[in-house]
């Protein structure tokens, strides 16, 4: 099968090496003997969001955000149109904190959002740096463990009642105070996990990946043939101890 994969601004929002996160994809769709069909969705190029089984946005800087934003706004309906439809989506960091309504830069300046997310951010004084374990709050896969690294001066709030990826182990996560992280509407997840975070987190790509493969079929989503995956595990087992040890301490 053909999964067609929309990414979001791949010259802007790339830190951390978050185009990995496609590599990824890519690699586990082939493996399952599917083909990934990778288009650069670029500033101003007319698109037809709803034509993607998955939708994928990279992390930046303020700047680079602000690159972006009004044209990524100017999508807004289009992309919360297809979510509803069943698209699968990961958005990380700063391309997270776009999804949600807005983001205040340590400019001061409002950059308008998405809406996706029932979420807003604002950026502190400081930067939330280090590296980061959760507790899966999927509902697919609770408590199952996500690995990653963080650098962001966003606080992000979540609406009451909103999903979201994962409870702080280790790290600050969305704000540094409420203990979770990342924040899931449909089949969209968004997290300030950088890494990339799919290499040591396989099982997420699979679920993203499943759910992909289940808009691109019409089916219902279902469990992909299992891989290897020794070398991904000894990833996450080295970042998750790096976490314990020397991630960022949530106020409780
Ligand atoms: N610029 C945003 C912030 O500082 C996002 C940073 C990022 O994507 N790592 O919070």
């Amino acid at each position: 099968m053909i999964i067609r994969v929309g990414h979001f601004y791949p010259e802007y929002l790339n830190i951390y090496a978050d185009r990995g996160n496609i590599a990824v994809f890519a690699h586990r769709a082939a493996a399952r003997g599917h083909e990934l069909d990778v288009r650069a969705i670029t500033v101003g190029a007319p698109l037809e969001l709803r034509a993607y089984d998955l939708l994928y946005v990279g992390g930046g800087q303020d700047r680079e955000q602000a690159m972006i934003a009004p044209d990524l706004a100017a999508r807004a309906e289009e992309l919360r149109k297809a979510v509803a439809g069943g698209a699968a989506l990961l958005a990380v960091c700063g391309g997270y904190q776009l999804l949600g309504r807005g983001y205040r830069g340590r400019d001061g300046a409002w950059l308008e959002g998405v809406g996706l997310f029932p979420l807003e951010t604002h950026a502190g004084e400081t930067r939330m740096i280090g590296d980061v374990l959760l507790e899966s709050t999927l509902a697919e896969e609770p408590g199952r463990t996500i690995a990653g690294f963080e650098n962001h001066a966003g606080r992000t709030v979540l609406d009451a009642g909103a999903r979201t990826l994962g409870r702080v182990v280790a790290g600050y996560g969305n704000d540094g105070t409420s203990g979770h992280e990342g924040c899931r509407v449909e089949r969209a997840i968004g997290t300030y996990l950088h890494g990339p975070l799919l290499p040591r987190n396989p099982w997420l790509a699979d679920l993203l990946l499943s759910w992909a493969i289940a808009h691109a079929s019409g089916d219902e989503p279902g469990p992909l043939a299992p891989l290897p995956d020794e070398l991904e595990r000894q990833a996450h087992l080295v970042s998750a101890a790096r976490a314990r040890e020397r991630g960022g301490r949530p106020a409780r």
